[in-house]
C-alpha cells in the first residue's frame, strides 16, 4: 500500500499513525543477510522487537555513497516478505550511476516495496563536499522525476524536509523553494529532519503551507537514549534545544535510566503538541533500538492491545471533534 493512502486514511479517521526508521548494519564483516549461513538480519536491527508495536510503515536508510546498499535491499525484502511490513526504501544520488539506481529500484520492485524516499544523499565519509556522479542526478528532485517517469504511479515517493536548515543550505527561504520543487516533481509526502523545538516545527509547517506545499508532512522524532547521544545529534543537526530540556536532562546526565525516563516525558509532551495541532503522524528515528521508542508510544497510549485495539486513538479523535 502507498504511504500517501495510509496518510489519507489517518486524516480521514483521526486515528494517529506512527512509523519507524531502521538503518542497515554498519559493517560488512558480520555475515548479515537473508540465507541460513547468515545471522538473521532483522534480529540485529530491532525489527524483530518492534514490528509488533504496529507501525504503519518502516523505512530503511541508504548508506552514504551506496556503501552496503545491498543490505538496504535485503532489509527491504525481509521487512516486506517475512514481516509483511509496509516498507519505504531510501534511495540517494550519492555515488550512484543511473544503472545502480535502476538496479536498486528493480530490487525494491521485486520485493513488493512500493514506497521510496528519494534523497540527494550525504557525501561519502571520505569526502567533505557532495559531488554529482557523471551522467547521474544532482538533486533529489531529479531522482523524484526519474522514478516517476520510469515507474509511473507504481512507487509512492517521499522527500526530506528541514525545519531548521540542512548541512549545505541554511537559507530557509531557498530550502522551501527546493522542497516545493521536489513536491512539484511528484513527491506525495515529506519526512522531516529531527527537531526538539515543536514551535519551530509548527511554524515551519505553516510556512510550507503558505508556499503551496500541500502534501502531508511527517515529523521526524528522535527518542533520547543517552545524554551524550542526545547532545551529539543536536549539535550535528544544529537544531535548537529548548532551555527547559537542558535544565531537565543536564542534572541527570550520568544516569542513563534517568535520562531515558525524563527524555520520554519531554518527547511525549512534544508528540502530544504535534498531535493536538492536527498532525497525526509520528516518524521515529529508532536507531535500531526498541526501548526509548516503545516507552514513548506506551505513554502516548498508541500501542495496540488485544482488548482495546483502537483505544489509543480516542483522546486524539475527541480533541479533533471526531467520534
Ligand atoms: P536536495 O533536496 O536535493 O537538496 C540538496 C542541496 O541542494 C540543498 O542544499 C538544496 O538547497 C540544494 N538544492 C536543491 N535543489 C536545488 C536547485 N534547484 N538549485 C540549487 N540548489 C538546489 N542521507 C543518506 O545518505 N541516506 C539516507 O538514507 C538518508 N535519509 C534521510 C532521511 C531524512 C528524513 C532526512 C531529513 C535526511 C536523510 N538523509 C539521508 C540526509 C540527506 O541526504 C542530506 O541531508 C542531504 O544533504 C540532502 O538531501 P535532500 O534529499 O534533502 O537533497
Amino acid at each position: 500500500m502507498h504511504i500517501k493512502d495510509k496518510l489519507a486514511e489517518t486524516d480521514r479517521t483521526g486515528n494517529p499513525m506512527f512509523s519507524f526508521e531502521f538503518f542497515p548494519p554498519k559493517t560488512a564483516q558480520v555475515p548479515f543477510g537473508n540465507d541460513e549461513r547468515c545471522q538473521p538480519l532483522t534480529e540485529h536491527l530491532g525489527m524483530d522487537r518492534m514490528h509488533g508495536l504496529g507501525p504503519a510503515f518502516i523505512d530503511i536508510t541508504w548508506g552514504a555513497g551506496g556503501r552496503l546498499s545491498h543490505l538496504t535491499c535485503d532489509m527491504v525484502n525481509v521487512a516486506q516478505t517475512v514481516y509483511g511490513l509496509e516498507t519505504c526504501m531510501h534511495l540517494t544520488c550519492t555515488g550512484m550511476e543511473k544503472e545502480k539506481i535502476d538496479g536498486a529500484l528493480r530490487e525494491a520492485y521485486k520485493a513488493g516495496c512500493t514506497n521510496i524516499l528519494a534523497l540527494r544523499g550525504d557525501p561519502p565519509r571520505e569526502k567533505e563536499k557532495w559531488e554529482a556522479t557523471d551522467g547521474s542526478f544532482r538533486y533529489a528532485k531529479d531522482l523524484v522525476k526519474y522514478i516517476h517517469d520510469t515507474y509511473g504511479d507504481h512507487f509512492d515517493i517521499g522527500v526530506a524536509g528541514y525545519p531548521e536548515g540542512c548541512e549545505d543550505q541554511d537559507d530557509p527561504e531557498l530550502l522551501l523553494d527546493h522542497l516545493k520543487e521536489k513536491v512539484d516533481a511528484g513527491a506525495s509526502f515529506v519526512i522531516t529532519q529531527m527537531f526538539y523545538d515543536v514551535d519551530i516545527f509548527l511554524a515551519w509547517v505553516k510556512k510550507c503551507r503558505a508556499r503551496g506545499i500541500k502534501v502531508p508532512i511527517i515529523p521526524g522524532i528522535m527518542p533520547i537514549h543517552t545524554y551524550a547521544a542526545f547532545l551529539r545529534r543536536a549539535n550535528w543537526i544544529k537544531c535548537h534545544v529548548p532551555s527547559k530540556w537542558m535544565d531537565a536532562l543536564e542534572p541527570v546526565k550520568n544516569n542513563d535510566a534517568a535520562v531515558r525516563e525524563i527524555g520520554k516525558g519531554l518527547m511525549v509532551q512534544m508528540c502530544r503538541e504535534i498531535l493536538n495541532a492536527g498532525i497525526l503522524y509520528l516518524h521515529f528515528y529508532t536507531m535500531n533500538l526498541a526501548q526509548a521508542t516503545r516507552m514513548i508510544l506506551e505513554e502516548l497510549d498508541l500501542t495496540p492491545s488485544i482488548e482495546t485495539p483502537l483505544k489509543q486513538a480516542l483522546p486524539w479523535r475527541r480533541s479533533l471533534g471526531l467520534n
